[in-house]
């Protein structure tokens, strides 16, 4: 049996025009799949880095990583879900900006009940991310509270899960974000200080806030326009995660500038976090208690009709965005 399935995809990489609806065809699940029908559907940045071809696929491609809804059929071997679970998922590779999909059960967990569809949609990708980087992503000696660290687009999705999950664990998060209003956000989720790297040098200002000290994380997903000064925001031995290019990929770095402070860099990315069922269960666990228990909310700013997923783009990409947005294939 096959079901009707409307999905965003591309035929060729390039801007959000590239975004067409079209109709699909959707099977049965095989050996280790489920099929879910999708309630809501997570819009990310990274979406926009496979739209462009900055992350090659190949095409046609079906975009995003991230979705929840209703398991609709399940296959041989899958054992912890049921026909009629509510689910949630981050998945690599791409393919949730659509109506139904067949994808591995691996990905998937139950959605608590307390937790909306438009929330699961939001927060897997997103929100297993800031689980990866404030609590995996460590420095020498991992991270206590009162210690600062620095968090780049401290106004967006990730970045304001990051916030209040930051406040939560006692750190003293300094949130940068490229206007005011998106400061003052930030601050209202938790960040200790925010700076607006618009109009302001955001290595005199950690400076300034840490007393000369630095940071000993910087989590930087801007890339190319941040990352070098990043570095010089680090404490001595401090961290610095490039976890997204944002601006566009970093300059390749001369290891030789990292004597300067005994700095440390990494690339982490969610996929090699979440490769196992075992994994992506108890890091999700971890984020539905921060959430269930209030200490994190998923703040939801845009929605729209999937069939308008090139808006979306245009808006994310245009940094028009504050904290998450989603997709509503009934929309
Ligand atoms: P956001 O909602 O944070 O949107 C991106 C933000 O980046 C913008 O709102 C903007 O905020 C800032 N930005 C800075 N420079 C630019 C620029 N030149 N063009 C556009 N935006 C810019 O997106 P997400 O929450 O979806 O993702 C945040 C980052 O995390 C992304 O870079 C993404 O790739 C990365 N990521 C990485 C993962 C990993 O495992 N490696 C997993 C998930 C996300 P402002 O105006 O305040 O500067």
């Amino acid at each position: 049996m096959t079901l009707p399935s409307r999905a965003i995809q591309i035929a060729a990489f390039g801007g959000p025009e590239q975004l067409k609806l079209v109709e699909t065809q959707v099977g049965e699940p095989g050996p280790g799949e489920i099929r879910i029908r999708h309630e809501a559907v997570g819009l990310n940045f990274i979406d926009v880095y496979q739209r462009t071809g900055l992350y090659p696929n190949a095409l046609p491609l079906q975009l995003g990583m991230e979705g929840a809804g209703v398991i609709e059929a399940v296959g041989e071997g899958v054992t912890h879900l049921v026909v009629g679970d509510r689910a949630a998922y981050a998945s690599n590779p791409p393919g949730s900006y659509c109506e139904r999909r067949v994808m591995p059960a691996k990905c998937v967990v139950r959605l608590p009940d307390a937790i909306s569809f438009e929330a699961g949609a939001a927060m897997m990708l997103k929100g297993l991310t800031v689980q990866y980087l404030l609590r995996q992503t460590l420095p020498q000696g991992g991270l206590k509270a009162g210690d600062h660290v620095l968090f780049h687009a401290a106004a967006g999705g990730v970045g304001l899960i990051a916030c209040q999950w930051a406040r939560a664990l006692g750190l003293q998060l300094i949130g940068t974000a490229g206007s005011d209003e998106k400061c003052a956000l930030a601050r209202d989720h938790g960040a200790a200080h925010t700076i607006n790297y618009q109009r302001e040098d955001f290595v005199a200002r950690v400076k300034e806030i840490t007393q000369g000290v630095g940071v000993k994380v910087v989590y930087d997903s801007v890339g190319a326009d941040t990352f070098m000064k990043s570095l010089d925001c680090l404490a001595p031995f401090g961290l610095l995660a490039n976890f997204g290019s944002a601006s566009g990929k970093p300059a390749p770095l001369d290891v030789g500038v990292l004597s300067k402070n005994s700095a440390y860099v990494t690339r982490p990315t969610l996929f090699t976090h979440i490769a196992t069922r075992e994994r992506t269960q108890a890091m999700a666990d971890d984020l539905f208690a921060v959430v269930t228990s209030g200490a994190v909310t998923i703040r939801i700013d845009q929605r729209y009709p999937l069939a308008d997923a090139a808006r979306a783009h245009r808006d994310l990409e245009a940094r028009a965005t504050t904290g998450s947005s989603v997709l509503l294939p009934a929309g």
